[in-house]
């Protein structure tokens, strides 16, 4: 299957040809004669699937063969991001998919001046990327209107409910026109992605070129359980040992980027961080020097790295393991992308066991522990499996202190019942609950 077949137009098969894209991903298969009909899609495609092309170049075609000329504060198709480096990314490949059509692009987000956006605004932009908060307010300020907008797009749509945009994205909802082509993407389908989807879409077809969340299988991973405050000792010791040259590393907060990162330039290694809390400019600044290798390892909370398409990205570790399982998915999928392969490592503490569990039932995978010599923890992980078990050991029965009994199974004879717990010359090695006596019953 060529880009050709897929009935793409002379200017847009043009641009995919100078960016090297030969043949259309699954993603972009389905999605491209699906929209290019005019069809409602709702879309689950992983990070790194091609999705973006999948809803942009049909999406550039039809504001080119259909459809007035954009009024001032106007805009024709609206993509909705959860962040401000994903809105930027996406600009960044809608405008090079567009190079060679006569339609104009832009992107806004918060965190940054209004002003420049609202003068931007004035001539109309045919696409237009942005943060639901920030459109929000353009759109009370009078610098956009949508009433001439065809097409919707929400990508990344779990994140931005994860991020609290419901309220956004149903105040935005409002503001749309009723006639309109929408096309949901998503890492994911939750329930309320599925909520969401019933209220937004009309007669969607639904796209799902990868088994439902499945991390990407070109995507090596496993797991070094290690004690909690020994985290940054066995990073900088794997990544001495690995030769590791450039690393995306995902902390859980904000302050354990900073701690991680302080830690890691003390001992001049070339690190920087990306949270929430730093400025816009300084976020982009520290991402597009790890794009040109100019910083060695980037931390990031999830908020920050969502989205982010970093070619080649060998190697991504997990310093801390996501509190949402889904987030790994995510997380993983910023290595291993457009069919390279990747590894992914996770550090586990054993705080983070039920975090494990919950990653490996949701990706319906055990991972493969490998200790390392030196670092085994002296809080023991509990082993964990793709059920969502988590196995506890047996702790071992202490000898009983009794006088005169000998060596007795006393954990056996409690539960079999042959041992009254009230007797008082043993006591018994661990409680029983009574309902472990008889049949257990379904919840
Ligand atoms: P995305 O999932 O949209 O973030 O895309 C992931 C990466 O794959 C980006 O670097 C794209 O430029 C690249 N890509 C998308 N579609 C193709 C294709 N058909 N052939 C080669 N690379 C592609």
């Amino acid at each position: 299957m060529t880009f050709a077949t897929l009935g793409l137009i002379e200017p847009l098969l043009r641009a995919l040809e100078t960016l090297g894209y030969q043949t259309p991903t699954p993603v972009q298969a389905q999605a491209i004669p699906a929209v290019l009909a005019g069809r409602d899609l709702m879309a689950a495609a992983q990070t790194g699937t091609g999705k973006t092309a999948g809803f942009a170049v049909p999406l550039l075609q039809l504001l080119t063969m259909e459809g007035p000329k954009v009024s001032a504060n106007s805009v024709r198709a609206l993509i909705l991001c959860p962040t401000r480096e994903l809105a930027e990314q996406v600009h960044a490949s809608v405008a090079e998919y567009a190079q060679n059509l006569p339609l104009t692009t832009y992107a806004v987000y918060g965190g940054v001046s209004i002003n420049p956006q609202m003068m931007k605004l004035r001539k109309g932009v045919d696409v237009l990327v942005a943060t639901p908060g920030r459109l929000i307010d353009l759109f009370r300020q009078n610098a956009l209107k949508l009433n001439q907008l065809q097409t919707l797009v929400l990508d990344e749509a779990d994140r931005m409910l994860d991020l609290g945009f419901s309220e956004e994205l149903a105040n935005i909802y409002r503001m749309l026109p009723k006639k309109r082509q929408t096309l949901l993407f998503s890492a994911t389908f939750s329930d309320e992605i599925r909520q969401l989807a019933g209220q937004m879409l009309i007669d969607p077809l639904t796209v799902e070129v990868s088994p439902r969340n499945v991390a990407a299988n070109t995507v090596k991973q496993w797991v070094v359980p290690v004690d909690k405050k020994r985290k940054a000792e066995l990073f900088v010791h794997l990544m001495r040992k690995g030769r590791w040259k450039q690393v995306l590393v995902f902390a859980k907060t904000r302050n354990g980027v900073d701690a991680l990162v302080e830690k890691l330039q003390g001992l001049g290694i070339n690190a920087d961080g990306i949270h929430g809390d730093k400025p816009q400019a300084t976020r982009q600044r520290a991402l597009d020097r790890f794009k040109s290798s100019d910083v060695q390892i980037l931390v990031a909370t999830d908020v920050a790295a969502r989205g982010l398409d970093i070619e080649d990205l060998p190697l991504v570790v997990n310093f801390d393991l996501p509190i949402v399982a889904e987030d790994y998915i995510h997380r993983i999928g910023r290595t291993g992308r457009a069919g390279n392969t990747g590894e992914a490592i996770s550090l586990v503490c054993a705080d983070e066991v039920n975090m494990l569990s919950a990653i490996e039932m949701l990706t319906r995978q055990t991972l493969t522990r490998k200790m390392e010599q030196d670092f085994e923890p002296e809080h023991r992980v509990p082993d964990t499996d793709a059920t969502g078990q988590v196995v506890k050991k047996p702790k071992k029965p202490k000898k009983p202190k009794a006088s005169g009994g000998g060596k007795r199974n006393l954990g056996k004879w409690v539960e079999s019942g042959e041992v009254s717990v009230a007797e008082p010359s043993i006591k018994p090695v661990r409680k029983v609950p009574a309902f472990n006596t008889g049949p257990r019953k379904k919840k």
